[in-house]
C-alpha cells in the first residue's frame, strides 16, 4: 500500500447573527433561535459518508464559516467524531472553530475543547468602538476583549483577527489595538487589510464613490509597525497576513499554502483533492435538501494551474514554494517557462531561490502581488 495522502478538512457553517457589509462568505443572517443545529450536523454527515477518503490521512480539521461558534457544541462535535473516523484518525490533531465574540464565552470554550476542539480563531476585527460598528460587527470593544479573557486560559490555542486599512486608521491607531489584544496572550494574530469586494454593501457604497479607504502610505505603514510590534511580542510572520509565536502557527492554513488536499464539506464549501476543485451549493435550504448532491461546481485543474496556484499560496510565506515538492505533484518544474520574470525579480531583490525553496523576502510582502502577477 502506498503512503497515505495527507488531507485537511474544512466544515462551513453557513450562518451568522447579521451579514457584515464587506463580507463575501457565504453566509447568510439567521436569528439564533432559529439556527437548525442537529439537522445540518446531519446533512453534513450525509455529505460525508458520500465521501470516498481511502488512502488518505487526517492532518487538520476547521470549522470555518459564517460563525461556526453559533453551532451547538455537541452538533458539531458529533461532525468533528464523524470526520475523525471517517479518515481512520486517532492522532492529536489541530482542530479549529472560527468564533465570534457575541456567541463565545469560557463555558462554550469549555464545551467545544470537551469535544475535541483545541484552537479558536477570533473575529476580533477591531478593538475601537467606531470602527466595529463602521464594519457592522455586532460586538463592541469591551465585547471582544471580554471573550479573549474569557478563552485564552480555557482553550489550549487561541487566534485573533484583526483589521486594518479602514478610512481614518493611523498606523498608530492599529498598533494601540493589537497591544491589548497581544495583552491577553493570544499565541496567534491574523492581521488583514480591508478589503472591498464587488459583491458587497462596500463593494456598492465603493462604486458609487461613498466609501474611502486608508491612503496607500497609512497603510504600507500600519503593516510594517505591526510586524515590528508582533516581532518584539516574539511572533513569527510566517505568512503575509499572519503571525504566530513559535511552534503555534496554523497546521490547517500552512497545509493549505503548500498546496495540500483538502475536504470541503457544508453548503458553500469548497474542496481540492487531487486537483479536482469542488464547491457546495452556498445556499444552506438547498443544502439541507440535498447534501449528498451538494456539489454544484467541478474544475480539474491542469497542471499548470496547479502550479501557478502553488506559486500564489507558497509566496505568500515565510517558508516559500518547495519546488520539489510541486513538481512531484503536478510533473512540472515550477520554474519552466519563467526564467526570465524569476532572474529579473531576484536581480531587483523581489525573490530568492536557496535549495528547494523559491519564497519573497519578507522586507518585499508588501509588493507580493505585484511579484506573483509576473510570474504568471
Ligand atoms: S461574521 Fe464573518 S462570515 Fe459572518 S458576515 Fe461577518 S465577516 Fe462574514
Amino acid at each position: 500500500m502506498g503512503q497515505a495522502q495527507p488531507t485537511s478538512a474544512y466544515v462551513h457553517f453557513p450562518w451568522c447573527l447579521a451579514k457584515c457589509p464587506y463580507c463575501d462568505f457565504a453566509s447568510a443572517a439567521i436569528r439564533r433561535a432559529e439556527v437548525p443545529h442537529d439537522a445540518y450536523a446531519d446533512a453534513v454527515l450525509a455529505e460525508l459518508s458520500a465521501r470516498d477518503l481511502s488512502g488518505r490521512a487526517l492532518v487538520s480539521v476547521f470549522f470555518g464559516g459564517g460563525t461556526p461558534s453559533l453551532w451547538d457544541p455537541a452538533a458539531l462535535g458529533r461532525v468533528l467524531a464523524a470526520v475523525r473516523a471517517a479518515f481512520g484518525c486517532t492522532d492529536p490533531i489541530e482542530v479549529t472553530v472560527e468564533c465570534n465574540p457575541t456567541s463565545l464565552d469560557a463555558d462554550k470554550a469549555a464545551r467545544l475543547r470537551e469535544v475535541g476542539v483545541n484552537r479558536l480563531s477570533i473575529g476580533v476585527q477591531s478593538l475601537d468602538d467606531a470602527r466595529l460598528r463602521f464594519l457592522g460587527r455586532l460586538h463592541d470593544a469591551a465585547g471582544a476583549l471580554r471573550a479573549l479573557d474569557a478563552v485564552v486560559p480555557v482553550m489550549e490555542r487561541v487566534s485573533a483577527d484583526l483589521m486594518f486599512g479602514m478610512p481614518g486608521q493611523r498606523a498608530g491607531d492599529f498598533a494601540e489595538e493589537l497591544a491589548r489584544v497581544l495583552a491577553t496572550g493570544v499565541e496567534h494574530v491574523s492581521a488583514y487589510a480591508l478589503t472591498i469586494e464587488p459583491d458587497t454593501q462596500f463593494g456598492a457604497l465603493h462604486r458609487k464613490g461613498r466609501l474611502a479607504l486608508a491612503p496607500e502610505d497609512d497603510f504600507a505603514d500600519t503593516f510594517e509597525r505591526a510586524r515590528e510590534q508582533l516581532a518584539a511580542a516574539g511572533f513569527s510572520h510566517y505568512e503575509v497576513s499572519n503571525h504566530a509565536r513559535p511552534g503555534r502557527e496554523s497546521q490547517h492554513n500552512l497545509h493549505y499554502w503548500r498546496g495540500g488536499d483538502y475536504l470541503g464539506l457544508g453548503a458553500g464549501a469548497v474542496g481540492a483533492l487531487d486537483g479536482l476543485r469542488t464547491k457546495n451549493d452556498p445556499r444552506p435550504e438547498r443544502y439541507l435538501a440535498a447534501p449528498a448532491g451538494a456539489v454544484v461546481f467541478e474544475e480539474t485543474l491542469s497542471p499548470e494551474d496547479r502550479v501557478r496556484e502553488a506559486l500564489m499560496l507558497g509566496l505568500r510565506t515565510r517558508e516559500g514554494v518547495a519546488l520539489d515538492a510541486v513538481r512531484a505533484r503536478t510533473g512540472l518544474d515550477p520554474r519552466a517557462g519563467r526564467e526570465r520574470a524569476i532572474a529579473r525579480r531576484i536581480e531587483r531583490g523581489d525573490l530568492r531561490v536557496e535549495g528547494d525553496a523559491m519564497r519573497v523576502p519578507e522586507a518585499r510582502w508588501l509588493h507580493l502581488d505585484a511579484i506573483v502577477t509576473d510570474l504568471f
